[in-house]
């Protein structure tokens, strides 16, 4: 069997985790299988190295940002590969350019395009554990890109789908996927297995516990995951196809992004074409924007109002006030101050109701509601951000989806 198994940063933070991975990668590799290991940067490396950069330079170039973020997991590779040499055991650390693993050319947020197995298998029928960097990819111009935070998980994926692996497990710092953060919502319970669909919904609206793409190519490949703790032998969550009925519930989960932010376009004019051209500027610079509210038409004019990430906020802004005179609005407004609680769930589709329930629940609990969004499988408000975890433990108690 060939294993595919991805350590996140808590899991190789120190000597004792890095030590702690290779046990895990012998024990593996012991029952005569084939390993391929992903790795993270050690702890909050990344966010370290964001910090020294920012120290040069408060706005430093994407490609400098992406050759500095590769020396993280090319830290966490070698460092296993030296304890794995340690233990007695073969073993090689190849980073993007070694494997190598082609990306598209956005830097910071690239996607992989093809994953050349060659070397990889090479190593394996050398009968040696293979421990390739995470998040990282190279480009057209022979630079080096990453895949967005969290995009380690991704390399897993990719390296589980072209490598046609048997298991695909995600190791982290808690002991699998629950119906919300359980370090937000402390009667959060574990869930034995979710369908892709859910899962996919949930990482996008903020579960961060497995990056969004992560589980788009999962699901698009039909690599089943596993996420699971690092720290302990409990068993996890499977991440897969489809669920079974008997485990089915309306609701399998809330998410929480604070990262959400929120603009509103005062005084656009009312008449085709409006929204078409506002939306496209942004989409021209590569903005994504999220729930969108257009307000009834009067005198002439409505307004606006849509939600982006908050490191696209500026970018957001600037490219509205630059594009005022074509797009003919009378102003702006942003604010920073709130966050995006959603609840998914497949077996909403056929339960009536669901919505009413989350906004008796926030009604109940005195809490506003800024803006709404839903689709078949989920029900989005933006509350404010002093609300937010009050917010989300009082929905995930309604549904009651704790233990
Ligand atoms: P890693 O470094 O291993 O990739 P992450 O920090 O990216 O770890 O992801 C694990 C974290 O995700 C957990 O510590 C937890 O706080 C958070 N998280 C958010 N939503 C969920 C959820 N629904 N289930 C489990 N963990 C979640
Ligand atoms: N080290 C990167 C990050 O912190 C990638 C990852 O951990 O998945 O975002
Ligand atoms: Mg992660």
């Amino acid at each position: 069997m060939l294993i595919v198994k991805k350590f996140g940063g808590t899991s190789v933070a120190d000597k004792e985790r890095i030590f702690n991975v290779a046990e895990r990668c012998i024990r593996e590799y012991e029952k005569g299988n084939d390993v391929v290991v992903v790795l993270s940067a050690m702890g909050k490396y990344t966010d370290e190295l964001i910090a020294k950069a920012r120290e040069i330079n408060p706005n430093p170039p994407r490609r400098e940002m992406d050759m500095l973020f590769t020396i993280g997991e090319q830290m966490s590779v070698s460092l296993t590969a030296m304890a794995l040499a340690k233990l007695g055991v073969r073993a090689v650390s190849l980073n993007a350019f070694q494997v190598p693993m082609n990306t598209t050319s956005i830097y910071g947020n690239a996607r992989i395009k093809k994953v050349d197995t060659e070397r990889i298998r090479h190593e394996l029928e050398d009968r040696k554990i293979v421990i390739v960097t995470g998040f990282q990819g190279i480009n057209k111009y022979n630079d080096y890109t990453t895949l967005g935070r969290g995009g380690s998980d991704t390399t897993a994926v990719a390296l589980a789908a072209v490598l046609n692996a048997d298991a695909c497990e995600i190791y982290t710092d808690v002991d699998g996927v629950y119906t919300a953060d359980p370090r937000l919502v402390p009667r959060a319970r574990k869930l034995d297995t979710i369908t892709y669909d859910e899962m996919l919904d949930l990482a996008a609206l903020g579960a961060g516990v497995l990056h969004n793409r992560s589980v788009e190519m999962a699901k698009k490949y039909n690599v089943p995951l596993v996420v699971r703790s690092s720290l302990n032998e409990h068993e996890g969550t499977l991440v897969r196809g489809v669920a079974k009925k008997m485990e089915r519930m309306i609701i399998s989960g809330v998410a929480l992004d604070e990262n959400a932010d929120r603009i509103s376009v005062i005084g656009i004019r009312d008449q085709p074409g409006s929204a078409f051209k506002l939306f496209n500027v942004l989409a021209k610079k590569g903005i994504n924007v999220d729930i969108i509210i257009q307000s009834i038409g009067r005198h002439g004019t409505k307004d606006i109002a849509f939600t982006v990430a908050h490191e696209n906020l500026r970018d957001a802004m600037e490219t509205l006030e630059n594009s005022q005179d074509m797009l003919g609005f009378e102003s702006l407004e942003c604010n920073e101050d709130v966050a995006k609680l959603s609840i998914v769930g497949a077996g909403m589709m056929s339960n009536p109701g669901v919505a009413a329930k989350m906004f008796e629940c926030l009604y109940n609990n005195n809490i506003n509601i800024n803006m709404i969004a839903t689709s078949e499988i989920r029900i989005t408000v933006l509350v404010a951000v002093k609300d937010a975890v009050r917010a989300m433990n009082a929905v995930h108690d309604t549904f009651c989806l704790g233990d």
